[in-house]
């Protein structure tokens, strides 16, 4: 049940993926100062916000007044939260009873924020799903298998309606545990799914062990959507998905506060297309803030979602590091295109022993290791006055008997790819932690001392 489609059948929305660069900025301007003035008007937040920094929405004429916009961080969302209207806050601009919505971040970092949104802004939701989807080849002839707990995160609940507006079928595999589901899949021939990778990579794990099933062989899932991470993004992630599975493997990126907002395409150009028609993204440089245009240079992401309403999204500061593409994408959508998807958190991306570090980039070096397992854990600490790190991993237990020659790439790898020595702790198979949705892999533990 293979999904064909030609060229003619490549864009959800054909007239506005394909929009000159310069219309799109004419576009996003237009819907900014709209969602700008709606804020102002209806939310007391962003109205003391606003006034605060002296700025009427009139002062925005410009793609480049949208840069004097305060931006907005989650701590200023936190505060608010459980308060009046309950228990949303003062950023709600819809009464209450058109909220039909509610969802909650993940609270991996800290107290969780509460979203709200009108029917409006669910289908909108869906829509944003439907570009990526789309985008990533989902017809109406695939039928998609959803592995995640329908709950209070929003996490696929939109791929899920996104997949029935493009006329896919969709088989919710909510409360089932993992052997049923991968049973599920089997039974039915689905063709696509969409998991966090680690689920993806823990699934494949389970189907071999357990029920002697080999996902690439046995199974016809063709295509997986991942979001929540970032592995989808790290190439020797990405490959080991892409060969357990006998499938193509998409990023996507998204969060609860901003919508679902940048994808990759079929053409896989080794980045994520940011919806432009739906977002305003910018990234500006973390030190000084100043707004990088110019590819290959490192900065923020401040986002705004155009389009939602009932809790708006408006120069959000997302925290989440990129860098725009030199290339533009052989798909010919003129979306622009962030290089490696989102490479870091600002909070994340830290200094060891003087060098920069982005935790990803221990990731890559670990997959692309083929006798380690997919399992890893890196721990910062501090000796003294000096920065330690050491990671832990897993040999596959076929591969025990080569450890010297393993640990010796690994080494090599590490020092090439990170500029860092690590004290290298090796850990029985199947020890440490196993995370069926978001893993946390990466410790920093000198802040806590
Ligand atoms: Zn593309």
């Amino acid at each position: 049940m293979k999904t064909s489609f030609n060229q003619k059948d490549l864009y959800w929305n054909p007239v506005v993926e394909t929009l000159p660069l310069r219309k799109l900025r004419d576009l996003q301007l237009k819907k900014f100062k709209r969602i700008l003035e709606w804020a102002h008007e209806k939310s007391k937040f962003h109205r003391k916000l606003y006034q605060q920094a002296g700025l009427e929405p009139g002062d925005i004429q410009s793609y480049e007044d949208i840069a004097k916009v305060p931006k907005v961080e989650k701590s200023m969302m936190r505060e608010i939260q459980r308060k009046d209207p309950y228990p949303y806050g003062d950023a709600l601009c819809v009464p209450l009873e058109e909220v039909t919505e509610f969802r909650q971040t993940s609270g991996t970092t800290g107290v969780p924020v509460y979203q709200p949104d009108t029917w409006q802004d669910w289908e909108w939701w869906a829509e944003a799903w439907a570009y990526l989807l789309y985008a990533q080849g989902y017809r109406k002839t695939d039928r998609v298998f959803l592995p995640f707990g329908y709950n209070i995160f929003v996490a696929f609940w939109a791929g899920h309606y996104a997949a029935e507006k493009i006329g896919c079928e969709v088989v919710p595999g909510g409360v089932l545990d993992t052997e049923a589901r991968i049973l599920k899949i089997q039974e039915l021939k689905a063709t696509a799914m969409m998991a966090t990778p680690t689920y993806v990579l823990g699934m494949a794990d389970t189907a071999k062990k357990k029920l002697g099933i080999d996902p690439a062989r046995d199974l016809t899932i063709r295509k997986i959507t991942c979001a929540g991470e970032p592995g989808a993004s790290i190439p020797s992630t990405k490959q080991r998905m892409e060969e357990a599975w006998g499938a193509k493997v998409y990023d996507h990126v998204g969060a609860t506060e901003i919508g679902a907002w940048g994808f990759e395409c079929t053409a896989q150009p080794g980045g994520l297309h940011v919806n432009e028609a739906l977002f305003l993204m910018q990234l500006e440089d973390i030190e000084t803030g100043e707004l990088i245009e110019e590819p290959g240079r490192k900065g923020k992401i401040v986002i705004t979602a155009l389009d939602r309403i009932a809790q708006p999204c408006i120069r959000f500061d997302s925290k989440d590091v990129a860098e725009w593409s030199k290339e533009p994408c052989p798909c010919g959508r003129t979306f622009r295109v962030i290089r490696g998807g989102v490479v870091g958190r600002a909070d994340d991306i830290t200094k060891i022993k003087g060098v920069l570090i982005a935790p990803s980039a221990i990731e890559e070096v670990v997959r692309s290791i083929k006798g380690l397992s997919n399992e890893y854990e890196a721990v910062v600490t501090k000796k003294g006055d000096l920065d330690d790190i050491t990671l832990k991993i897993e040999f596959l237990p076929e591969e025990e008997k080569n450890r010297e020659a393993i640990l010796a790439q690994l080494k090599d790898q590490l020092r090439l790819k990170t500029n860092l020595g690590y004290n290298i702790e090796v850990h029985p198979y199947n020890s440490l932690p196993r995370y069926e949705v978001k893993a946390k892999r990466f410790k920093d533990l000198r802040k806590h001392g």
